[in-house]
């Protein structure tokens, strides 16, 4: 068996800013900030880490009480937000999804630093809720590392526990794991969890800046997944 994980934000689909619009309300509301600083850089970075730096930069104490409140208040907003900036699944990720499926691999899941519930919304607002079967998510920790590590280890329980063959006399392992994403942070949440790094240009980074953290493969987008494909077969020994 084999574990493909996916990042949401300018992976699986481009929200035109919903997130962040959502961000930007949340500070408004709760805390009085009438506009955020854009000194704060959002992609790739987990939701906690991101909504900490923001309350340091507006003078805001980044306690627990105000991280909940945050919380509260942004999963409140991102519906609406979601339904009011115009984005879209990227391309090649809705076929890439079915050939997983059709190849038999259940273990695709996610790897983002949203939030659970911020995620759940995003994935039902773009019609790809049922898509995936587990995670890691930003709830996890403030850093990607630990929230991949928190994906594999559930890759690795569903593996022996769901998908092992109900006599146990086999014992399913991971063959491997695969980590596709936007941003540098991705490449190296990969590298730290000994995963396969694909990288799109296809959100937070340009392709050179990609290209810079050497990961694994490169593609302009998921349209045309084949050498991802190829590299789960060769790694699943096919
Ligand atoms: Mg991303």
């Amino acid at each position: 068996m084999y574990a493909i994980l996916f990042d949401i934000d300018g992976t699986l689909v481009s929200t035109g800013g919903a997130g962040q619009l959502a961000f930007a309300e949340t500070f408004a509301a709760e805390f009085g900030v009438e506009e955020l600083s854009g000194k704060v850089p959002f992609a790739g970075r987990s939701d906690r880490a991101i909504a900490g730096d923001l309350m340091r930069v507006h003078g805001v104490d980044p306690h627990e009480e105000n991280w909940q409140r945050f919380r509260a208040g942004y999963l409140q907003r991102l519906p609406s937000a979601l339904q009011r900036k115009t984005g879209r699944v990227l391309p090649g990720v809705i076929e890439l999804l079915d050939q997983l499926a059709a190849a038999g691999h259940p273990l695709v899941g996610l790897l983002t630093g949203n939030i659970r519930e911020g995620a759940d919304h995003k994935l039902q607002h773009y019609g790809l809720a049922d898509r995936f079967d587990f995670g890691g998510f930003g709830d996890v920790s403030h850093e990607r590392s630990e929230i991949a590590a928190a994906a594999l280890a559930e890759a690795q329980r569903l593996a022996r526990e769901e998908y092992s063959p109900a006599s146990r006399l086999e014992i399913c392992e991971l063959a491997g794991a695969m980590v596709i994403g936007d941003t540098i942070h991705d490449v190296s949440c990969a590298r730290a969890i000994g995963a396969f790094a694909v990288a799109v240009p296809t959100g937070g980074a340009t392709r050179e800046e990609l290209a810079a953290a050497q990961p694994d493969l490169l593609l302009d987008d998921l349209s045309d997944a084949r050498p991802l494909l190829a590299e789960i077969e060769r790694a699943m020994g096919g």
